[in-house]
């Protein structure tokens, strides 16, 4: 793997005006993993005014010393370049903000200020002299690496940058990171590291919930996604985080389930992840049985859950709003969690009951809601998530939402037939839409005004029985086509 040429460029320009620049954080991390890097960092001596004339045509400033460049690549990942000043963290009186972000004079001062040491490396990248330490296997490029995050890359640790206490007192959402990292590496956390979680794990409380939701998607969008929110039960963050999942831990089900509330969860979970199910889907899977703790009376076999999925639905939205989840999205996975008991058994549903499932849940989410199902199915312990019927309430739902066949199709109305024959209401009206409808349906180009009309002229000169008896046989034409039709659609599904 190669450091991209625009990365390269941007370096340079800063070097050539005599500032140090690095290559540093998660993007190295990956570099060294063999990953393909989604973003490039950059930090250097030079001051944001400064970072400005060095590139006085393309920047734009955001907060916090860092500067974006702008690279012109097509490339999303090299697009903008993020170019930050070294900088040293001041003291943290409410655990969550910086009091004051100051200027850092060294390298080493601004890797000491990052969280774990495999986000603590940088790369120096040299052209015109060799290197003083060289120790990786790119020629041109210096590792520095004072915290010896690479050793902990090899042995795939999570450990903090200094004492693990502090770093988390100044920053508690570090701790929620290191189960982000663990999860989507697959790393451990270094017993010392995961110690301090343990004991700091409250400060989570000061935490704003935009930053955790953030860093919650990136566990939820992993492969790993379950062991994930397992982590942080284990690490005792999801109590401060999550508590309504939580509550499911250790909550028994009745017969007709094998796991218990909370794994039964993650197993959903496990399995929307395994397939690469959306986020919202994934939530859903998470969420759905999150009423159960409390919906539950009686204990053992017999225990009953009603309206869980009522109560799930309303404790959903309570979860989604605290951790400030865009409406939208919200929304969504609050209707997958409401509705993922739907009933549907091949020949007991009637179609009209699948229409009023497809009009609560919406006809966009449809697939999405069967795909909660199968999580919920596979999470339950059953081998297979119902391909059959699965696939045949897929054939009843896309019949359901098929615009029906009929005389609205045409591009004229019986109003129009009256008005251009001059003739008052009464059964011809009738008769020449369905015989206009048959020659549509045999060919559909007919359907345009100027053609409708010329075809409205020449059956208006025909008698009554004439015309009855032409449409007679255009109604049976129209009931082919929607044999036809609905053969099409369960050969789509696979069903019979
Ligand atoms: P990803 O690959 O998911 O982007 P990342 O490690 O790059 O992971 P970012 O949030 O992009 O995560 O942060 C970039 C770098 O900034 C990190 O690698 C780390 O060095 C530093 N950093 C980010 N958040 C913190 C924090 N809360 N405390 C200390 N350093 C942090
Ligand atoms: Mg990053």
């Amino acid at each position: 793997m190669m450091i991209p040429k625009e990365v390269k460029s941007v370096i340079k320009k800063l070097k050539d005006k005599k500032f140090e620049a690095y290559i540093v954080g998660g993007c190295v991390r990956d570099f060294l993993r063999g990953i393909e890097p989604k973003d490039w960092d950059i930090t250097t001596s030079a001051k944001p005014e400064e970072i400005r004339k060095v590139f006085p045509k393309n920047f734009y400033e955001n907060k916090f010393l860092t500067v974006t460049v702008q690279t012109g690549s097509k490339d999303p990942k090299l697009k903008d370049i993020e170019i930050t000043t070294y900088r040293k963290e001041a003291r943290y009186t409410d655990k969550r903000h910086p009091d004051e972000v100051k200027y850092a004079q060294i390298l080493g001062e601004d890797l000491a200020r990052r969280d774990f040491t495999i986000n603590a490396i940088a790369l120096e990248i040299q052209n015109n002299h060799l290197p003083r330490v060289i120790k990786s296997n790119h020629p041109r490029e210096v590792i520095r690496d004072p915290f010896e995050g690479q050793k902990d890359l090899k042995n795939k640790l999570i450990r903090a940058v200094g004492r693990p206490e502090d770093r988390f007192q100044e920053d508690a959402l570090r701790m929620l990171r290191a189960v982000r990292l663990a999860t989507t590496l697959d790393f451990k956390i270094e017993p010392k590291t995961a110690e301090a979680i343990q004991k700091n794990a409250g400060l989570m409380r000061a935490i704003s919930q935009e930053r955790i939701r953030d860093e919650l998607i990136k566990i939820i969008m992993s492969n790993r996604a379950a062991q994930g929110i397992e982590l942080l039960r284990v690490t005792g963050l999801l109590k401060y985080i999550m508590p309504e999942l939580e509550q499911g831990y250790g909550v028994g089900q009745n017969k007709h389930h094998i796991y218990e509330c909370y794994q039964h969860a993650l197993l959903s979970l496990e399995y929307a992840a395994k397939k690469g199910f959306n986020e919202q889907v994934r939530w859903a899977a998470l969420l759905h049985d999150i009423g159960k703790p409390r919906a539950k009376r009686g204990e053992g076999q017999d225990a009953t859950f009603y309206n869980h999925e009522v109560i799930g639905a309303k404790m959903t939205g309570q979860i989604l709003d605290r951790l400030r989840f865009p409406k939208k999205d919200a929304e969504k996975i609050i209707k997958l969690v409401r509705y993922h008991l739907f009933y549907y058994n091949v020949d007991e549903v009637t179609d009209s009951s699948v229409r009023r499932l497809v009009r609560q849940v919406g006809l966009e989410n449809m697939e999405e809601l069967l795909q909660v199902r199968m999580a919920d199915r596979i999470g339950s312990g059953v081998p297979k998530a119902e391909p059959y019927k699965l696939r045949h309430l897929k054939y009843v739902i896309d019949k359901v939402s098929q615009d029906p066949i009929s005389v609205k199709m045409l591009k004229v109305t019986g109003n129009d037939v009256m008005r251009q024959l001059d003739i008052p209401p009464g059964p011809r009206i009738g008769h020449i839409l369905d015989i206009l409808l048959g020659n549509v349906l045999f060919d559909p180009k007919k359907n345009k005004n100027a053609t409708l009309e010329q075809e409205i002229a020449t059956l208006g000169k025909l008698s009554g029985q004439e015309l009855m008896e032409m449409s007679q046989k255009a109604k049976q034409e129209r009931e082919k086509v929607e044999i036809k039709q609905d053969q099409m659609t369960k050969q789509k599904y696979w069903v019979t």
